[in-house]
C-alpha cells in the first residue's frame, strides 16, 4: 500500500500550515479526508488520480478542515461516496450523502481493505483506518508531531475518551501514523506515551493548584500555561475544562458555581 499524500491548502490559526489528506489509488480509489474544497487540493487529487475516478471518501472527523470540503468533491467527482460516522448536529452543514460507518467496519480502499477504529475524544465521531499488513494508521487528529491534540469540550471533546483512544492505538502497535496535520509520524509509540505522559502530568498540575484552594479554570491557566499567548487562552481554559470534567466524572473533583474544589480522597 502506498498511500499518496495530498495537501489541502488550507492554511490558518487552527490548521498550522493546512491539511493532509491520503490518496489510495488502485481498484478503489479512495480519499482519507475531504479538506476544505480549495481548488488547488481537487486538482491535485484529479491529477493523482491519472484517468481514474475518485470512488470514496473517508471522512475521519466532522471538524470543517476534514468534512467541509465534500461538497465541493461531490461537484467535481460525479458519484463519489461519502462515509464517515454519524455525527448528527454537524454532518447536515455538508450536504452530500453520508454513508455511516463505524468502529470496526471493514472498508475496501485502493487494492487493499481498512480498518475503522473508532477513536472518540479530540471529537466524538473520530475514526482511525488501519491497514494490518503494513501497521499503518491512518490517524486523522488523533497525534499531531511536535505538538498535543485539542480536546474542546465545548464541541463534545472528552479527554478521557481522547486518553482511551491513545490507549487503543497504541495496543495495535502501528509501525507509523499517518496524521491530516504535519510530518508522518514514524515512532508511535514514542508519541503517544509521551502523550499519555504528558496529560498525567498536566492532571498532577490541576489537582495541585486546587489543592491550594478552589479556582474557575480562568484561574487555573496562568498557573499551568505559563507566559501563554494572548490569542491561545481561549484554548488553554478549554484544555483545563476539560481535564476538570475528567476528575468530576471519577469523583476527584466537583464544580460549585463557576469554582472547582478537590475532593480528598
Ligand atoms: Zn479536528
Amino acid at each position: 500500500m502506498t498511500p499518496v499524500p495530498i495537501h489541502a491548502f488550507n492554511p490558518g490559526p487552527m490548521t498550522g500550515d493546512g491539511n493532509w489528506t491520503w490518496l489510495l489509488p488502485g481498484r478503489v480509489p479512495t480519499l482519507v479526508d475531504a479538506g476544505t474544497g480549495e481548488p488547488r487540493h481537487l486538482d491535485a487529487v484529479e491529477a493523482a488520480l491519472a484517468g481514474a475516478s475518485l470512488a470514496q471518501v473517508l471522512v475521519t472527523h466532522a471538524h470543517v478542515d476534514h468534512a467541509s470540503g465534500a461538497v465541493a468533491i461531490a461537484q467535481r467527482f460525479q458519484g463519489v461516496r461519502f462515509l464517515k460516522m454519524p455525527w448528527a448536529e454537524r454532518d447536515g452543514r455538508w450536504p452530500v450523502s453520508w454513508q455511516p460507518i463505524g468502529g470496526d467496519d471493514i472498508v475496501d480502499a485502493g487494492d487493499t481493505r481498512l480498518r475503522a477504529v473508532h477513536t472518540p475524544g479530540h471529537a466524538p465521531d473520530h475514526l482511525c483506518f488501519w491497514h494490518e499488513e503494513s501497521r499503518t494508521m491512518f490517524s486523522g487528529d488523533l497525534a499531531v508531531k511536535g505538538t498535543t491534540v485539542y480536546i474542546p469540550p465545548n464541541l463534545r471533546g472528552d479527554l478521557a475518551d481522547y486518553l482511551a483512544s491513545l490507549e487503543r492505538v497504541r495496543a495495535l502497535k502501528p509501525a507509523r501514523l499517518l496524521p491530516a496535520h504535519g510530518p508522518v509520524i514514524d515512532d508511535p509509540e514514542g508519541l503517544l506515551s509521551n502523550y499519555l505522559q504528558h496529560r498525567r502530568e498536566r492532571e498532577e498540575q490541576i489537582l495541585a493548584a486546587l489543592h491550594a484552594g478552589p479556582a474557575t479554570p480562568e484561574a487555573l491557566v496562568p498557573l499551568i500555561y505559563r507566559g501563554l499567548r494572548e490569542d491561545l487562552m481561549q484554548v488553554a481554559r478549554e484544555t483545563v475544562l476539560a481535564h476538570l470534567l475528567k476528575l468530576e466524572r471519577e469523583g476527584r473533583a466537583r464544580r460549585r458555581d463557576e469554582s472547582w474544589h478537590i475532593i480528598e480522597p
